[in-house]
């Protein structure tokens, strides 16, 4: 079995990946849900909801703050690497729910955030948008016109960017392999993404430590961490 799948996976002439908050785990960012999962300590509905934010922006700016912070200060992993060195041979595009910004600073060219990004900060009035690096020493900060900057991430309860999402349904929907890392596949309409492409035929591959309702519709369950399991599976995509 394993033959007929790792010559589909050299065969295949275009690759998505689907990632989730499990890739970046191995960088010191911490998941959501499973084991060590930040939801485990933290209600969801206190920090990442609209509703949220308003009754209590400084709550919600000091826990965005410190992940941000944590953020700047990761570096992608030999994981997030083998995706990006997999362009030199094959056409990739990553899915990602991540809002890390790590795809991208590994190299990856088609990155597609489902989520936004916690390094874009835009106002919740005006349309300032802007990639902000530096720390926020005053929270909430205000933007220039004097109203409250807000991370550009999509909350629960928030629809998910129509571009990026229309993109990211065409991705899936014509990819000859997809390979779906650290997610829980908890959150919609995300998790739609491997059904769509197992729709179109695809060979699906999962990586993740332990397992997902999408697990039994696999053709390959690796139940390893991203940081072991990628670079092998590139390393026998590349070598055809
Ligand atoms: P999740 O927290 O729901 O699930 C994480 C999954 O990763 C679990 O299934 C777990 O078993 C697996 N996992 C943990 N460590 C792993 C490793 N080293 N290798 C492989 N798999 C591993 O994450 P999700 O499905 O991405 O949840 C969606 C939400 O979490 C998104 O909205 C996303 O924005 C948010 N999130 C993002 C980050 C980030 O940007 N790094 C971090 C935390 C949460």
């Amino acid at each position: 079995m394993w033959n007929t799948i790792s010559d589909k996976l050299r065969n295949a002439e275009k690759i998505v990946f689907v990632t989730g908050a499990g890739i970046s785990q191995e960088s010191g960012i911490p998941t959501f849900r499973g084991k060590d999962g930040l939801w485990r300590k933290y209600d969801p509905m206190k920090l990442a909801t609209i509703d949220a934010f308003y009754e209590d922006p400084k709550l919600v700016w000091e826990w965005y703050e410190e992940r941000r912070q944590n953020i700047l200060n990761a570096s992608p992993n030999p994981g997030h690497l083998a995706i990006a060195e997999l362009e030199k041979y094959k056409s990739i595009s990553v899915l990602t729910q991540n809002i890390d910004g790590l795809h991208q600073r590994a190299g990856s060219s088609s990155v597609y955030e489902l989520h936004g990004s916690i390094i874009t900060i835009k106002c919740t009035v005006c349309d300032f948008k802007n990639k902000i690096t530096s720390e926020f020493l005053q929270l909430p900060p205000l933007c220039k016109c004097g109203n409250i900057l807000r991370p550009d991430v999509v909350w629960f309860g928030e629809a998910l960017p129509q571009d990026v999402w229309e993109s990211a349904m065409v991705q899936a929907s014509t990819c000859d392999a997809m390979i779906v890392v650290g997610t829980s596949l908890a959150v919609s309409p995300a998790n739609l993404l491997p059904v769509y492409a197992k729709q179109n035929g695809a060979i699906m591959i999962e990586v993740n430590m332990e397992q997902t309702h999408m697990s039994s519709s696999m053709d390959l369950s690796l139940r390893a961490s991203a940081v072991k399991a990628l670079p092998e599976l590139v390393g026998i995509i590349s070598h055809s």
